[in-house]
């Protein structure tokens, strides 16, 4: 035992183990079954689940088979329709009786996570617990306010929910408190390395007395999961990698099935000279040491400011050889155990190729002994393209490059697939602000990092994935009610290829796509007849000159809704001038209506602020997608293309439309309007042709940010299968509108214009 001099002098710490017993008691080294209509079936066939800081068996969990899941999902249906028929009030008072209890047994649920998956006990027991709970009370919330704050809406029905090993209680939280708030049912699936927590929090959901099939709970690996998603279920809501976010894509592609995906991140935490750089070492330590950098949006790459990259460098080297790694349900440990070794292989083996290709590795020391430990690691003196900077690497591992102006922080910031989250640190708000605004991530923290509230939004750009999860932005994704109902479309004849160019129809008028603001021939110089018109054929080259000259088009983004609301305003009033040159008749006076009311919402949509817990303005801002493509509707040839693209525009975006393919003459006419009205050139852009090929095109670009499909189910279907690439948001409607009535102008068409980014800016002298 040292003196307390000499301890002083040591300033080293002594143990603090948080005890296991009140976990270890519940567990009981159980054999767990699934969680199905409100009791424990008997165990199947099981799998060990291990401590990862140790090496020891936890318990036994059944692995889900298809009937398991099957059986599942018909007691979520069977209690779907008692459920959803409660009062918001009535199901307001089971999420909150859930949030009590989860309150009471708070330590069990921190110390059962902590064995499960590695997490140091302060993390487990200060941030995902009480997150977890926080997520239940503002859920309960939406409950009771369901009726007043989303009228006309109703829940999906039944949701399946997979979620991942890296915050396995928080995640759960995230997936069901809203889904149940919205009057949903669930089957969840958790991690097959981390199953515990969701177990403990299905006996809670007997001791709430919550009705049978509303929660149920089925675990195991993968092979669970994908029968899931195979399912008879109306919704599914994943979190986890990129790479099974695509399959789920690709997997639901015309069935129906709602979809959210949460998914990777290679977020950027740029450090400008002017930041506070001790408060940014700090920073660095929450961003990818906290939870082992098993964090979606932790901020893997740092990106400083040039003038100031030495100092910080060196800084932050001296904080990461402070951190302790070791026992995580030591209070005083700030790194724990990797989840599993088969991650700890993927980290070691990433950062040896990272290393191999040049990449310098400093790294904290290593604790002794047995376990899953990863010591904290910089890498520096690596090129944008370095493994370690590209691929998710989902551990303690952060790279270091540096940048001169603030111009090429943005560029290094976006020069990924992914755009997830962001972290940006300057004194300077004014700088920080800017930077928040170019950066593409679904969230952005000034000054600060992995800040999360129920009452915030979090969800990605890009390969991040799609759908926001918590606040009011989030409860809309289990929420529908906006849904065309007409009879299902039929594909229109296909078309055959005239040789030479559209050479004019009965008034001699040649007509051309229209292209960057300019009448363009088709590539292939090909024509289609339509009604004794000859019609330009266009085809991929078309689509992709067109997307070129959209993502050129960035100006009209970037101007203010005053202006867009200007311009569509002046846009109404030249269709209105020329209503007697348009076809068809009825549709003419309807579109010009719908111009001005498009108008009208140009600079009125706008973002909120929410009250998240602690010192912090957090903004919920609206942004349009950039680039979209929108394959109007057959019918309505003229008010259809007007009530789809002209929202787009006013919300931002630039437009790629592909126009009705049996009738594309009133599309093809507006060029003459969109000239005269100072749309500037990009911003929309039409192309007629074959609509199978030209809407595969548009999914397929990795610059086409978003797209709208209203065609027959086998497009819709091929749309949503063809966009997995870059997972775009498709929205597919294979059934007719009636795009005379409100649906015709639907608030949806806003709300699918724009995706939500989440500015923290937190404040305090
Ligand atoms: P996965 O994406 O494989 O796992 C996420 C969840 O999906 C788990 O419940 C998993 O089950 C399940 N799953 C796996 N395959 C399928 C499938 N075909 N259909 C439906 N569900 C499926 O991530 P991993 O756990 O394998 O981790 C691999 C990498 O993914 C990590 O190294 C990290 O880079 C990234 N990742 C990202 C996360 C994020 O939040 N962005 C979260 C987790 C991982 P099971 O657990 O049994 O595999």
């Amino acid at each position: 035992m040292p003196t307390v001099t000499e301890a002083l002098a040591m300033m080293d710490y002594g143990p603090a183990p948080e005890s296991a017993a009140v976990a270890m008691d519940w567990l009981k080294g159980r054999a767990f079954g699934h969680f199905i209509n409100g009791s424990f079936t008997k165990p199947g066939e099981t799998f060990a689940v291990t401590n990862p800081a140790t090496g020891a068996d936890l318990a036994q969990v059944s692995q889900g088979t298809e009937a398991d899941v099957a059986e599942a999902v018909k007691a979520a249906r069977s209690a779907a329709k008692g459920w959803a028929k409660l009062s918001g009030g009535q199901r307001a008072r089971h999420l909150y009786a859930l949030a009590r209890l989860m309150q009471k047994r708070e330590r069990l649920f921190a110390v059962l996570e902590t064995l499960d998956n590695g997490k140091p006990i302060r993390e487990s027991r200060d941030i995902d617990v009480p997150l977890a709970v926080r997520h239940f009370y503002h859920h309960a919330g939406w409950a009771e306010l369901l009726a007043d704050e989303f009228p006309g809406m109703r829940p999906h029905g039944v949701c399946g929910q997979i979620i991942p090993w890296n915050f396995p209680l928080l995640m759960l939280a995230w997936k069901v408190a809203p889904a149940l708030a919205a009057g949903n049912t669930v089957v969840l699936k958790p991690a097959e390395f981390t199953p515990l927590t969701a177990l403990l929090f299905a006996e809670l959901c007997v001791e709430a007395g919550l009705p049978k099939g509303v929660v149920n709970i089925v675990t195991g690996d993968g092979r669970t999961g994908a029968a899931l998603v195979a399912a008879e279920v109306d919704k599914i809501a994943f979190t986890g990698s990129t790479e099974v976010g695509r399959l789920i894509r690709q997997q639901t592609a015309g069935s129906g099935k709602a979809l959210t995906l949460e998914l990777g991140g290679k977020s950027p935490f740029i450090v400008f000279a002017e930041a506070d750089l001790d408060a940014a070492v700090e920073g660095v330590v929450d961003a990818i040491w906290f939870n082992q950098g098993e964090v979606c949006c932790a901020g893997s790459r740092i990106l400083v400011q040039e003038q100031v990259a030495e100092t910080f460098t060196a800084r932050l080297k001296a904080r990461m050889a402070k951190l302790r790694v070791g026992d995580p349900l030591d209070k005083s440990t700030d790194v724990g155990a990797v989840v599993h070794t088969t991650q700890l292989d993927r980290i070691r083996g990433l950062v040896d190729q990272a290393v191999q290709q040049g990449a310098i590795l400093h790294q904290a020391p290593m604790p002794n002994g047995p376990g899953s430990f990863c010591p904290p690691m910089l890498l520096t003196d690596l090129g944008a393209a370095n493994i370690a900077n590209t691929e998710e690497i989902f551990g303690p591992v952060v790279t270091l490059m540096t940048f001169r102006t603030p111009g090429e922080a943005v560029e290094l910031a976006n020069n990924t697939r992914y755009g997830l989250a962001a972290s940006i640190w300057s004194e300077n708000l004014t700088t920080a602000l800017d930077i928040a605004a170019q950066v593409k991530a679904g969230v952005v923290w000034i000054n600060g990092t992995n800040m999360f509230d129920a009452n915030a939004p979090f969800g990605g750009m890009r390969e991040s994935g799609f759908g926001r999860e918590g606040a009011r932005e989030g409860m809309l994704a289990y929420l529908t009610g906006d849904e065309a109902t007409g009879k299902e479309r039929k594909a229109p004849a296909a078309v055959s290829a005239l040789p030479g160019e559209a050479s004019g129809d009965a008034v001699d008028r040649t007509r051309k796509l229209y292209i960057g603001g300019a009448q363009k021939r088709p590539d292939g110089g090909y024509s289609y007849a339509v009604a004794g018109a000859q019609i330009p054929l266009g085809g991929r080259k078309d689509i992709r000159n067109a997307v070129e000259a959209a993502h050129g088009a960035k100006g009209w983004s970037k101007v203010t809704g005053h202006n867009r609301a200007q311009v569509l305003y002046f846009l109404a009033e030249n269709l209105s001038a020329r209503a007697k040159d348009f076809a068809p008749k009825d549709e003419v006076a309807q579109a010009v209506e719908r111009a001005f009311y498009w108008a009208a919402w140009a600079d009125k949509y706008d973002g909120k602020v929410h009250s998240t817990t602690g010192p912090n303005v957090t903004l919920a801002m609206k942004e349009p997608f950039g680039v979209m493509g929108i394959v109007c509707p057959e019918e309505a040839p003229l008010l259809g293309f007007v009530s789809t693209v002209l929202p787009a525009i006013a919300m931002g975006n630039r437009v790629v439309a592909v126009a009705s393919q049996s009738n594309p003459v009133p599309a093809l006419d507006l060029y003459q309007v969109l000239d005269t009205s100072d749309v500037p050139g990009g911003v929309v852009n039409i192309v007629t042709g074959p609509r199978g090929e030209l809407a595969e095109t548009l999914a397929k670009h990795d610059d086409v940010a978003a797209l709208w499909v209203f065609a027959d189910s086998d497009l819709c279907r091929k749309a949503e299968a063809f966009s997995a690439g870059n997972l775009k948001p498709v929205w597919a409607e294979s059934r007719m509108r009636d795009w005379t009535g409100p649906a015709g102008q639907s608030r949806d068409f806003l709300r699918r214009s724009v995706q939500v980014k989440t500015v923290w800016v937190p404040y305090g002298a």
